[in-house]
């Protein structure tokens, strides 16, 4: 992973992706965190002629800010994929400055599984008296699409998507780039993890099991994982069921399914930056005692992966 600012140009390579929030749950700003980033869940990728956005946590608004000085006058056409609708990966859409411009297009895509429709739901976090200004005010042109399909065409990028393990309707995706795939599952728990925890009955450790066996092979010989990874073993015992996932497990899964790189996401608010440089130390030590080759990186704000590696 390189060190270098974000809005270093892609030259060079043919798919670039972006950390611009790596927090999960809610922002952590602060000199702790300062070195990984307090920001939630956001990320870009540019690949293929397409700029897709995934999530759109408080990091957003600083993509917002890096869009509009890069493109300055020229009309932005961006898609954005949510997994879901929790704050921590819905709170920057307000503060997206592209979307002041009316020559802006942003294409939101997600399911949002609370029947209430994902359109109204990204209207109702900007109702007063929550927010000042509605989002159908904006000038910018918002297309909301509920997804009916588990794949999908963006331009010239391939795109799958699945149900993650996480509280209500949470989706992961998977984008098969030019350059290699990238998947995405900010929150999600491992379910063979939990029922370690859990007195499970054989009908429900034989669903873990399928559902295990399901992501696998979602995930078989992704290029990039970014996968939820908020909790250390300790953690993990007195936390299972809440929806987020044990770095080992994470490790685990991504070993099995022959990924090449695993990024730790979705940090924990209460993990320092020192916290998060021991998880990962810990992480890369249990993925040599399974043997293989996964390189095993924390995200951090501000730092870019090129494809193909
Ligand atoms: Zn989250
Ligand atoms: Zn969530």
């Amino acid at each position: 992973m390189s060190p270098q600012p974000a809005a270093s140009s892609a030259e060079g390579c043919l798919t670039q992706l972006r950390f611009w929030g790596v927090r999960g749950s809610v922002p952590s700003p602060g000199p702790a965190t300062v070195r990984y980033g307090g920001n939630t869940s956001c990320l870009e990728v540019r690949g293929d002629g397409e700029i897709v956005i995934l999530d759109a946590g408080t990091g957003l608004r600083l993509l917002g800010r890096a869009l509009m000085s890069e493109f300055a006058e020229r009309c932005l056409k961006l898609t954005l994929l949510l997994t879901h609708t929790h704050w921590d990966h819905i709170q920057g859409l307000p503060f997206f400055l592209p979307l002041l411009r009316p020559e802006n297009e942003l294409r939101i895509l997600g399911y949002e599984g609370a029947r209430l429709g994902l359109d109204n739901l990204l209207i109702s976090q900007m109702e007063s008296p929550f927010f000042p200004i509605g989002m159908r005010e904006l000038d910018g042109n918002i297309r909301v699409e509920e997804l009916k399909e588990l794949e999908f065409r963006v331009g010239r990028i391939r795109v799958t998507a699945t149900h993650a393990n996480h509280p209500g309707k949470c989706m992961g995706y998977r984008l098969f780039t030019s350059a290699g795939s990238i998947a995405f599952f900010p929150d999600n728990e491992p379910p063979l993890g939990r029922k370690r925890w859990e007195l499970a009955d054989d009908e429900g450790l034989a669903q873990a099991e399928r559902e295990h066996q399901k992501m696998v092979a979602f995930l078989q010989g992704t290029e990039v994982l970014v996968m939820d990874a908020q909790y250390d073993r300790q953690e993990y015992e007195q936390r299972a069921g809440w929806g987020h996932g044990c770095v080992e497990d994470v490790v685990s899964l991504a070993i099995e399914a022959g990924v090449s790189q695993l990024v730790l996401f979705h940090h924990d608010p209460d993990h320092d930056d020192e916290t998060i440089d021991r998880m990962t130390a810990e992480a890369r030590q249990f993925a040599v005692g399974l043997g293989g080759t996964l390189q095993i990186e924390a995200a951090q704000e501000g730092t870019t992966i090129n494809l193909p590696k």
